[in-house]
């Protein structure tokens, strides 16, 4: 098969994973904080498209988009996920790229500005391990005698061994072990060569790895200094979930992503909304084990980008996402906007005095906003027209704040409330992540 057309396949069957965001590398020398150009979109020459196939964008974490090649070594597999494009049963055309070819193309795509990284996972084609192997390979010799320099993010194949873990953390900037469904129940029925127990001890060793480098940093510091240990995956681990693919809810998802956080240390959970797959043989019998939608439900995973959100950056627990009975998160506003119309009790928020705890809870108000509340009050008033200049969405916040003991609205009626935000929501789809 020509190399071109192993791109085209071999990127098709990388789409389908949502972990391939990067954030906050800090590796020395990558060319990817900031020293290669910041990304945006390049024009590539390839198959006719504005991008070369297989170049995906991603967004980091102060919103900079980047470029990363994003394919799979092999979309051959041995395993039968339910729910994936790759699965063994699944009727499609299959190739592999050879590490020398994977090399090739990288450094092409990276000398040529269409790319700053390079995302690899691979169907599992062989023994785990075997596979493995062939991930930290292809990224050892990218570093060692290609010189390399762009980000890259692995996938750690499920089933392989410890022993490839650190080496691959000392490789790539980025690690993500997908856990795919939220319980163990679920990956027996749809996923059955996977479980938890593989995902959760694979997770468990790189923070392993990344504990043992950071203490052998902090040694070369104090006993070598200038001759640091290399940084163990510098951007940390991932994870994906997909979504609306397993009756599991949005509670039992966001309790998930909570304990994942607190325990692994993740720097990201991906929610990937469930794209219907093909029958096998492109016919006959749908997999009864499936759910019958007719697209993927993306509402839904952009609430639980923001429950995420709330998680991260806002000092949100879990149960305070989803109260009471609640399992489901409300598709018509934001979890943040849904909280606070739960407890009246804590509104208006006066915001020449409140703290930063309190200005986070607030909808419209985002943590760069609150931030800047602090500091613009030190020296002057606040007013609502400089509210809306320092980033404060005031057609949300407006129900919920003061400013000099003046109200713009009230929350006399939060269902009233409830529905005009809402009316301005567009369903979700349209709010942006970060300014809630
Ligand atoms: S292991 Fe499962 S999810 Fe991964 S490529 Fe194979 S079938 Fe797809």
């Amino acid at each position: 098969m020509e190399l071109s057309e192993k791109i085209a396949v071999l990127s098709a069957a990388a789409k389908y994973d949502a972990s391939c965001a990067s954030s906050g590398s800090g590796r020395a020398g990558d060319g990817f904080s900031g020293g290669k150009g910041g990304g945006g979109r390049r024009q590539g020459a390839f198959f006719g498209a504005t991008l070369p196939a297989g170049v995906c964008h991603s967004w980091t974490e102060d919103g900079r988009c980047v470029s990363l090649l994003k394919v799979l070594y092999s979309n051959v597999c041995r395993f039968d996920c339910s729910y994936c494009v790759n699965r063994a049963s699944a009727d499609t055309r299959r190739a592999s790229f050879t590490t020398e070819e994977l090399i090739t193309l990288t450094c092409e795509f990276y000398r040529h500005n269409y790319i700053e990284g390079l995302f690899l996972s691979s169907g599992i084609f062989a023994d785990p391990d075997i596979v493995m192997e062939k991930l930290v390979e292809t990224a050892r010799k990218l570093r060692t005698e290609a010189g390399f320099g762009g980000y890259i993010h692995l996938q750690i194949i499920p089933g392989s061994g410890a022993k490839f873990i650190r080496p691959a953390g000392l490789w790539a900037d980025r690690l993500s072990a997908n856990i795919e469904l939220p319980t163990d129940k679920s990956l027996t029925r749809l996923a059955p060569q996977k479980s938890g127990k593989l995902i959760f001890g694979a997770m468990e060793e790189v923070l392993a790895a990344e504990n043992e480098n950071s203490e052998d940093r902090r040694r070369s510091r104090a006993f070598h200094p200038g001759r640091e240990a290399p940084a163990f995956a510098p951007a940390g681990q991932s994870t994906q979930l997909i979504v609306g693919v397993s009756a599991e809810n949005d509670r039992q998802i966001i309790t998930l992503s909570g304990a994942l956080y607190r325990k692994f240390f993740l720097r990201r959970v991906y929610y990937s909304a469930y794209t219907p797959v093909g029958v096998p043989g492109g016919g006959g019998i749908p997999d009864p084990r499936l759910p019958e939608i007719s697209g993927p439900p993306l509402a839904r995973e952009h609430r639980l980008y923001q429950a995420d959100w709330l998680l991260r950056f806002y000092h949100f627990s879990p149960e305070e996402i989803l109260e009471g009975d609640s399992v489901h998160l409300d598709i018509q506003v934001d979890p943040k906007t849904a909280w606070a119309l739960r407890h009246p009790e804590r509104f208006p928020v006066e915001l020449g005095r409140a703290d930063y705890e309190e200005l986070l809870r607030v909808p419209g108000v985002g943590a760069t906003s609150a931030r800047r509340i602090i500091e613009q009050r030190r020296s002057r008033s606040l007013s609502y027209e400089g509210l809306r200049r320092i980033g404060v969405v005031l057609k949300r916040a407006r129900y919920f704040i003061t400013v000099a003991g003046a109200a713009i609205d009230r929350l006399d009626d939060p269902k009233r409330v409830r529905r005009v935000i809402a009316g301005t929501d567009g369903g979700g789809l349209q709010l942006p992540l970060f300014d809630f």
